[in-house]
């Protein structure tokens, strides 16, 4: 794990939070690749869950929300994790924290950071939900929260929607937006973090029809995942057992990825029953259910849920991506006999090619820059003239970038160029005026 945050870092992936101050626990920004990969996860989902289906409406929820909103939600009550503290060093953990000895309230509990003997409290719940104060006065009647979760500003909005989009149940609303956690666990670089990005879709039925809506979604979800281009060998369904299933839910299914640290899930599709509705219909006072104009029925609906971390799924692909593989040939006198290089699926990708100019002169730089211009009206291109070619090659590895087009002796004369494949290092010899073409083909999918 630790190469590839570090190359993470190097490659301007992924920083941490204001790291001249030291960083901020568990929070982590994009940097100018990182922000093209987690778009381009984004965009693709969005255009798989909205675009490409009729039954489905996109929205975009304020992440504040009315406070009685995580009331009715159960979010205010339940959602907690227990935790103890330690009197002597005053630091806290979860209380199912493998590193404590003993039992937690008692005086045999150590504790696993000073040591000390009998100091731990007994657990007790921490609500998991960051609080601030809503206006000028900071007091109990202007607390408001950071949505946890996308789901509720759906659920709140499920009727507006509905009636101005004049879709019929069943149907969906989808969603991409931050989240947030007061984690006390936090860690694994973004597979654990406070502030997050969600892309949710809440799918209405009608009550009895939701365990054939689960089975679709999951095995919609599944498809999509696939589709990112990670190894099938490294993801697998978990089911949740009673003692794991969320207060919402009746049933759910994990995808998990089997990460460096183990396997862990980065998705989750959920039974919520009319569990949400329900309950902001009691607590708003007002009426959330369907009239069905086929039957005449009136019920509210059920909730099959797809709920995706933007970040986690970024991680997946990254790790999934990374190999360190061994080189011959030209390459390996060029490079180096070992590479370190990002297979991330060309669409995904966050540049999809690199233009090098052989060397700064003899004309090269200018067609170089002539086709590096043309380039990047379409995709987003790179232009690099620093450094042995190999290194430069090297170097677009690492990044992930599918595709590096040089420029050299001959193309001056025929304005032909060569294209690498960062996967196969196969070279192509291409028409300059045929390169849009070469490259829509490649990244298509
Ligand atoms: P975990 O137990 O791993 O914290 P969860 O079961 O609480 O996750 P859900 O509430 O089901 O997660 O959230 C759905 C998805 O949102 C998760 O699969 C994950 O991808 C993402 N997610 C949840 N919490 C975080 C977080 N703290 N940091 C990053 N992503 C998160």
């Amino acid at each position: 794990m630790d190469k590839r945050v570090s190359l993470a870092k190097r490659r301007g992936y992924v920083f941490q939070s204001s790291e001249i101050y030291g960083g901020l626990g568990s929070v982590w920004d994009y940097g100018p690749l990182g922000v093209e990969l987690k778009k381009n996860i984004k965009e693709r989902w969005w255009r798989s869950m909205v675009h490409e289906r009729h039954d489905i409406e996109g929205l975009d929820a304020a992440i504040l929300m009315h406070p009685k909103v995580w009331e009715a939600s159960g979010h205010v009550a339940g959602f907690t994790d227990p935790l103890v503290d330690c009197k002597q060093c005053k630091n806290r953990f979860r209380a199912d924290d493998p590193k404590i000895k003993g039992t937690p309230g008692q005086p045999d509990a150590q504790c696993p950071v000073c040591g000390s003997k009998g100091t731990l409290t007994a657990p007790r719940q921490f609500n998991l939900m960051f609080k601030t104060f809503m206006g000028p006065v900071e007091e109990q009647a202007a607390v408001i929260y950071l949505r946890p979760e996308t789901a509720q500003g759906i659920y709140v909005n499920y009727l507006n929607v509905l009636q101005s989009s004049r879709q019929k149940i069943p149907f969906g609303i989808a969603q991409i937006g931050k989240a947030f956690r007061n984690e006390i666990t936090p860690g694994n670089f973004i597979f654990r973090t406070r502030e997050f990005e969600q892309m949710e879709m809440q799918f209405f039925v009608k009550p009895g029809t939701e365990t054939e809506w689960f089975e679709f979604w999951r095995g919609e979800r599944m498809k999509w995942v696939e589709g990112l281009g990670v190894r099938a060998e490294k993801l697998r369904w978990h089911q949740h057992g009673k003692d794991e299933l969320a207060h919402y839910a009746t049933d759910a299914y994990d995808i998990q990825y089997e990460f460096p640290f183990g396997w862990q899930e980065f998705e989750g599709i959920h039974n919520r029953t009319d569990f949400d509705l329900s309950n902001h219909q009691k607590h708003a006072g007002k009426k959330l259910d369907y009239l069905d104009p086929k039957t005449n029925e009136r019920f509210v609906p059920y909730v099959v849920e797809t709920s995706a971390g933007a970040d986690r799924t970024t991680l997946v692909v990254l790790c999934d991506a990374y190999r360190e593989e061994a080189v011959r040939g030209d390459e390996a006198a060029e490079g180096g006999e070992q590479r370190v290089v990002l297979k991330l699926k060309p669409s995904l990708a966050p540049l999809k090619a690199a233009v090098f100019p052989l060397v700064n002169k003899d004309g090269m730089p200018e067609l170089a820059h002539r086709i590096h211009d043309d380039l990047r009206r379409h995709f987003n291109v790179f232009y690099d003239d620093g450094g042995s070619i190999g290194r430069r090659y090297r170097r677009q590895d690492e990044a992930g970038t599918p595709f590096g087009i040089t420029i050299d002796g001959q193309s001056t004369q025929d304005q032909t160029v060569t294209v690498r494949d960062r996967d196969t290092l196969k070279q192509d010899r291409v028409a300059a005026g045929k390169l849009v073409e070469y490259l829509t083909q490649k990244l298509a999918g």
